[in-house]
């Protein structure tokens, strides 16, 4: 079940836990060892705004959830959500939190960008939704390489903005969502001869999976 902790609308963000305790269910029955009860943070600030929400996996039992309660197709909005709730689930049961990271340390940008691939095939695969930011289709084979040699030779040190540049938009490339296509073009690769499923990789790490990468 989810128990919304944090609200800056009650009366809207407060009807968000049944419907989402409902996702949250199916995407832990699919992740075992996921706490029972997870507790949602609602803000609405930082929102995707093609999809009117957005998230980032706190800590082991907490998603903030950035939500638009004014999104005007609230039944495309609800689909969202469920894929943002089974993506912040898949960040969990790989330990890509943010209280995770403090104490594991940094890591290298290739490494965010394949839990971030993980997490985006995941919510296509078991939510049924179709993350534009894990769309890499319009990438040509050369540009795909390129980003993933670009990436690769970002060592861990970088900076938030460094991060965001990369993950969200790039003004040099104008380009979006390198980190989400790379890496779900990267998990894709790894799936692609069909012995391993997006479930099997739940308890690698980005290493092992970049490993598996490498070795095709
Ligand atoms: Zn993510």
């Amino acid at each position: 079940m989810i128990e919304v902790i944090h609200y800056t609308d009650p009366v809207v963000q407060k009807k968000l836990e049944r419907p989402l305790g409902g996702f949250y269910n199916q995407a832990r029955a699919l992740l075992p060892g996921l706490p029972e009860n997870m507790k949602l943070f609602v803000k609405e600030q930082q929102i995707t705004e093609e999809i009117g929400t957005s998230g980032f996996a706190y800590s082991h039992d907490i998603i903030n959830l950035e939500f638009d309660k004014n999104f005007p197709d609230q039944h495309a909005q609800m689909v969202d959500l469920r894929g943002t709730i089974f993506h912040e689930s898949y960040h969990i049961k790989q330990s890509y939190t943010l209280s995770h990271l403090a104490e594991r340390g940094p890591l290298a940008m290739i490494e965010t960008s394949i839990y971030e691939g993980c997490a985006t095939v995941f919510e296509r695969e078991h939510a049924g939704t179709k993350p534009l930011f894990g769309d890499y289709k319009q990438h040509s084979p050369d540009e795909l390489d390129a980003w993933l040699n670009k990436i690769r030779s970002i060592k861990n040190g970088f900076s938030r903005n460094d991060w965001e540049k990369w993950a969200f938009y790039n003004p040099e490339l104008k380009e979006k969502w390198i980190i989400y296509k790379l890496g779900t073009h990267v998990v894709d690769k790894v799936l692609s001869d069909g012995s391993l499923d997006i479930l099997d990789l739940q308890d690698k790490s980005a290493k092992d999976i970049l490993a598996l990468a490498d070795n095709l």
